[in-house]
């Protein structure tokens, strides 16, 4: 299976406000907070709850544990007074998409002709201080201005969420303690160390900060000061940020230069092609040249790229648009752990160089209930397939398990349930007079 390198910025990629899962596709991604919450910003303190007992008795434990790593207890106390836990954070950490988002509606969104043309305007006109960023990290300036555009609208979107309020409300939740607590403490490493005053830690619900969205400790880790004024400034200044996104991908990600992040393909349409070599095992590309894998548009491949291992994805199912993928695909990848979000920034960045974007026509689908993505892994269990666990999450597994399924169905094994499939699934289980039916809109 493809599986994401060890060093992956998220393991808790969860927690960000973008697209849940590496589900390709069949997740939407959340609504954005501001939609649901108003723009909000750091809210007055509310009365203090019966239930703030539970935040201020972890509050006073952790204090204790702050001090233990070294750092000023007295200053943490300051830091930490008055603060209570912010329901919006629990909201968001708890949410599940109700209705599956397909993929070309995701990807019309967050590659936008909008967005093309904004990174296109920025690549062209910061290329002054962009080009040497990218040629010192060995990372393609496309690249980082698609990260750039993605993860904060070219610095516009950095989040209005008290990061420290959001990680204190994740730790002493208790959830993502480990994950809270840590990034707590390197958050207020970063205040007491005079990179950045305790107000300008705003970012995400989930505690990324900045243009570039990091994390406190990735801030800690990655960020580096591009343009020379002796601070590592990821809020204000787009160099720092660039250049940062640039340090990370080439040091923590293992960016490959002079590499791609993957190519689309057209697969052989005779029946003779295994759709079940999707996710499967990745190899190099006279492998694939050899199973009928032809370059979409004629795209040729330079002679690194032609020697990496790739793997097959099918983000649609085999009736939509096929990628070989690369493995700086993974690298992208340690940004947010989701297909979803490697495909977005390659193609943005694609776009942002000038080369198309996918040729093959994404299928117009039929959005898919929470209730029925869960009952379509109920209905692989109950049939024998291996699922983990019925979350509504349709992850590696669950797409492992409807592989299998369609091999016994004579179906293309392509791991990727439609409305249609799941209907099928249901009926065969016998699970479709139980459960909720999805409006066949
Ligand atoms: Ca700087």
């Amino acid at each position: 299976m493809i599986e994401p390198p060890a060093a992956s910025r998220y393991a808790e990629a969860m927690y960000r406000r973008t697209f849940l899962a590496s589900t390709v596709g069949l997740i939407a991604a959340p609504i954005p907070y501001t939609q649901l919450y108003g723009t909000g910003g750091i809210a007055p303190p509310p009365p203090v709850a019966s239930g703030d007992s539970i935040f201020e008795a972890w509050k006073q434990g952790f204090i204790l544990r702050t001090a233990s790593v070294g750092l000023p207890m007295a200053r943490v106390n300051e830091l930490l007074a008055g603060l209570t836990p912010d329901p919006r954070v629990l909201a968001a950490d708890q949410r599940q998409p109700e209705l599956s988002r397909s993929m070309g509606d995701y990807l019309a969104g967050s590659v936008s002709q909008a967005r093309v043309n904004a990174g296109t305007r920025q690549r062209t006109e910061g290329s002054v201080w962009i080009d040497p960023i990218a040629e010192q990290h060995g990372v393609p300036a496309e690249i980082l201005v698609a990260i750039w555009g993605i993860e904060s609208n070219f610095g516009q979107n950095q989040g209005d969420y008290d990061v420290v309020r959001s990680l204190a409300t994740l730790a002493a939740e208790g959830r993502r303690r480990q994950f809270g607590e840590s990034q707590l403490q390197a958050a207020l490493k970063i205040i007491i160390r005079g990179d950045a005053p305790r107000e300008r830690l705003k970012g995400s619900w989930a505690g990324a900060m900045g243009q570039t969205q990091f994390t406190p400790e990735d801030y800690l880790n990655y960020a580096v000061d591009a343009d020379g004024d002796g601070k590592r400034d990821i809020w204000t200044s787009s160099a720092d940020s660039i250049g940062s996104s640039g340090n990370f991908l080439a040091r923590k990600a293992a960016w490959r230069r002079g590499q791609g992040w993957a190519k689309e393909v057209f697969l052989p349409t005779d029946g003779s092609f295994d759709y079940g070599l999707s996710e499967g095992e990745r190899h190099p590309w006279a492998w694939w040249a050899e199973r009928g894998v032809l370059p979409m548009g004629g795209q040729a491949w330079s002679p690194a790229d032609a020697e990496e291992a790739a793997g097959l994805i099918l983000p649609a199912g085999w009736s939509g648009p096929a990628f070989l993928i690369l493995p700086n695909h993974f690298a992208i990848r340690a940004y947010n752990n989701a297909t979803t979000y490697a495909l977005a920034v390659g193609l943005l960045a694609d776009r942002i160089a000038g080369r198309p974007g996918v040729l093959a026509a994404w299928p117009v689908e039929t959005p898919i209930a929470l209730a029925d993505r869960i009952a379509a892994q109920q209905a692989l269990a109950s049939l024998g397939f291996d699922v983990g666990e019925a979350d509504g999450v349709l992850g590696l597994k669950t797409r492992a398990a409807t592989r299998a399924w369609q091999r016994t169905r004579n179906m293309p094994a392509d791991g990727y349930l439609t409305f249609g499939l799941i209907q099928a699934l249901k009926s065969q289980a016998g699970l479709s007079s139980v459960l909720p039916v999805s409006p066949a809109s």
